[in-house]
């Protein structure tokens, strides 16, 4: 009787879950555990919201997105992040989720969305246009920037600057093509002068980040950048404390480094992006170069 019973919990239980898989979710969110005073502190702190089952196909979070958790070393890193901003759950895909199909409608559903966002009125106002991101549906990578700069503004597309063409190099070293990659921003719309992203933009964006991070569905993501390493994973850790180590966000694993940006005005960290670069190749099971 107590098998029977046990049986028909794992059941429902895998109904419940193959149904939410159905529905779009890709992630479940690991419960946030309370801290102890001897148990070191986890280096995700999104603050929670109110959760509901997920609607088929939505890209809105009506509850935190997935958390992010180290896989290598523990690390101290206080919080101070907005609430992300939840608009209206996309519309059902026509296309069998998962597929290619399917995952290049729901970006071009949020493409669409970005381009007439004012939610950041002084960035909607500067901008050019909006930069959505750039790349393979189906990639493997998703890179992740700060915000659009003077050519990416211009031309819509992110990493087309100096920083862009280096990125392009080191992605050529990596035994990788540029459309093997998806590349995207914290920011959709440049800052005024290339100032940093304020936390309340990033909150604000941050549901189109989630969405395509839902949508891609990677299996590695790599921060370029402490902006981009301290808003996805919501951390204050500075980037050289978080490189060289991994990170694990809902099913992807979470690779830090500098910025492109930052190698230009500093060459001898090139080194220590490389190692990471290693890291990362290694972690995917490819060849890593000598
Ligand atoms: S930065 Fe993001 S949230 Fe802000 S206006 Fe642009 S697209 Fe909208």
């Amino acid at each position: 009787m107590a098998e029977d019973f046990s049986f028909a919990i794992d059941r429902a239980l895998r109904q419940e879950l193959e149904g939410w898989r159905r529905a779009g979710l890709s992630h479940l969110p690991m419960p946030r555990r309370k801290r102890s005073a001897a148990s070191p502190p986890s280096a995700s702190a999104k603050p929670a919201t109110t959760r509901t089952p997920p609607s088929s196909n939505s890209v809105s979070r009506t509850t935190s997105p997935p958390v992010t958790r180290i896989t290598s070393q523990p690390t101290t890193a206080p919080t101070t992040h907005a609430l992300p901003v939840v608009a209206e759950p996309l519309p059902p895909s026509p296309h069998s989720l998962g597929s290619r199909e399917d995952r290049e409608w729901r970006l071009n559903q949020l493409r669409q969305r970005v381009a007439a966002c004012t939610r950041c009125q002084e960035l909607a106002c500067a901008r050019t246009q909006t930069v959505f991101g750039v790349g393979n549906p189906e990639a493997r990578f998703l890179f992740i920037g700060e915000a659009p700069g003077a050519d990416e503004d211009a031309q819509g597309e992110p990493f087309v600057g100096a920083a862009g063409q280096l990125l392009n190099k080191i992605i050529t070293a990596c035994g990788l093509k540029r459309d093997e990659v998806y590349i995207c921003n914290i920011l959709r719309c440049r800052p005024p002068g290339n100032r940093k992203p304020l936390p309340e933009e990033a909150a604000k964006c941050r549901e189109y980040l989630d969405g395509q991070i839902a949508a891609i569905d990677p299996d590695f993501i790599v921060c370029w950048g402490a902006t981009a390493a301290q808003n996805l994973m919501g951390t204050e850790e500075s980037i050289g404390r978080l490189r060289g180590r991994t990170f694990q966000h809902g099913r992807a694993t979470v690779l830090c480094t500098y910025h492109p940006s930052y190698l230009l005005r500093n060459p001898a960290a090139k080194k220590d992006v490389w190692e990471d670069m290693k890291l990362l190749l290694k972690q995917a099971g490819l060849l890593v170069p000598a």
